[in-house]
């Protein structure tokens, strides 16, 4: 499980639109909790598998784009800001999924839980009720799935 950071300044900053308590940033937990529930801590890990599959994938990019850069002596100090791909991808991705869904729904809260990565996060979030053998966990592009099905 990630590094879960309980009575978190950042949690406050970082949730302030929504009655939010607890976001999963850059692979890790900020709540504004003492403690968190097995199901939010479920789903949370969920979010935190999604941000280290888009992490690997921007990092790939970045290092192509690196590659292709020297291969057409174009490089420069400026390649180091290529590191924003990895880190920001998911969020970038969360945030533009967001707001096409909120373009098709028109509706703020229905928009948010369409979100793929939530879609998965809400699905998984109850199996801490199974034992450990049985339990389904986010893996790699699982989440992709979710493109699949069709919207209710
Ligand atoms: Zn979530």
């Amino acid at each position: 499980m990630a590094k879960i950071f309980y009575n978190s300044k950042i949690a406050r900053i970082f949730t302030f639109l929504k009655d939010f308590k607890t976001i999963m940033l850059f692979g890790a937990v900020f709540t504004e909790e003492k403690e968190l529930s097995d199901r939010a801590k479920f789903h949370e890990a969920s979010h935190v598998e999604q941000y280290q599959t888009l992490f690997t994938t921007g990092l790939a990019l970045a290092v192509g784009i690196m590659f292709i850069c020297f291969a057409f002596d174009c490089y420069g100090w400026w390649m180091s800001a290529l590191i924003a791909i990895p880190v920001f991808l998911y969020y970038a991705w969360y945030g533009i999924e967001y707001l096409v869904r909120l373009i098709m729904y028109r509706d703020a809260d229905k928009a948010y839980r369409r979100i793929t990565f939530e879609q998965e996060a809400y699905d998984l979030e109850n199996e801490y009720l199974k034992p450990c053998s049985e339990r389904l966990t986010a893996s790699s592009f699982s989440f992709f799935k979710y493109y699949r099905k069709r919207d209710a």
